[in-house]
């Protein structure tokens, strides 16, 4: 597959054309940014960790029956993915309040939700990514109503999916973010990434952040997570 003109380059990641027009190569970068792009840094070896265990997940996520964009993967830092026409939204699950969550409804961190949450925003830049209601994303025409209904649907069985692998690894999985697409036909995939970059995952004995939140907060010791989480990710291979 030849990696042909740069198409986009993010904050996280560039998506270069192929010779197939349905065909994108992704290029998983060291760059981190937070607070939508307030904050700026690296974090070493970041982009490999990050491109091959979104690659492992979504390859297990395939398998129980959860449609991705996935084709494979090229190297440490790049894979191939179907193109699709992102839906704007973030898509967040929580298991346990934290981040936004918390400082939104004035709760701390750490309390167990009986039922998960499913909440969107709106992915744009100019606005900071405000939180949105279903019936605003559909007034603004960002998604129908059977698309948003099976994006939750989907969303709440890669919970479930995701829960059931973490903990095996001794990780908890607190939140995360995921994003969608439409195919040419119009099918709805799973998308971006899935990584400590999009994910918050607490270690199950001791509550230690092995996620992004070292880099947000200045907690120290960010590379050292990140190889952490890789190392309990291959240990428990998820496929
Ligand atoms: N998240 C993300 N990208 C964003 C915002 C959030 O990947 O632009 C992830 C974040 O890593 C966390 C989850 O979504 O796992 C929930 O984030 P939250 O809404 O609490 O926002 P934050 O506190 O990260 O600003």
């Amino acid at each position: 597959m030849e990696k042909q003109q740069l198409l986009y380059e993010g904050k996280a990641k560039k998506v270069y054309a192929t010779d197939d027009p349905e065909l994108l190569i992704v290029s998983y970068k060291d760059d981190a940014t937070a607070f939508n792009g307030v904050k700026r840094g690296t974090i070493a070896g970041k982009g490999v960790i990050n491109n091959k265990m979104s690659n492992r997940l979504m390859r297990m996520l395939e398998n129980a029956g959860i449609p991705t964009h996935l084709v494979r993967e090229l190297s440490d830092r790049e894979t191939l993915v179907r193109q699709v026409e992102i839906i704007p939204l973030e898509v967040i699950v929580r298991n346990i309040s934290a981040g936004s969550f918390s400082q939104r409804y004035g709760v701390g961190e750490g309390i167990e939700f009986e039922y998960p949450t499913v909440e969107y925003s709106y992915k744009n830049d100019a606005l900071g990514d405000p939180l949105i209601t279903g019936d605003a994303a559909m007034a603004l025409r960002l998604a129908t109503r059977s698309e948003l209904a099976l994006i939750r649907q989907y969303a709440l069985r890669i919970d479930h999916e995701l829960t059931k692998f973490w903990q095996k690894c001794g990780v908890t999985l607190v939140d995360f973010k995921l994003e969608f697409g439409r195919l040419t036909d119009g099918t709805i995939v799973l998308a971006d990434e899935i990584s400590p970059d999009t994910c918050r995952l607490w270690d199950s004995a001791t509550g230690e952040k092995l996620d992004k939140d070292r880099f947000r907060r200045d907690l120290g010791g960010v590379e050292e997570a990140y190889r952490e989480i890789m190392r309990r990710l291959e240990a428990n291979d998820p496929v």
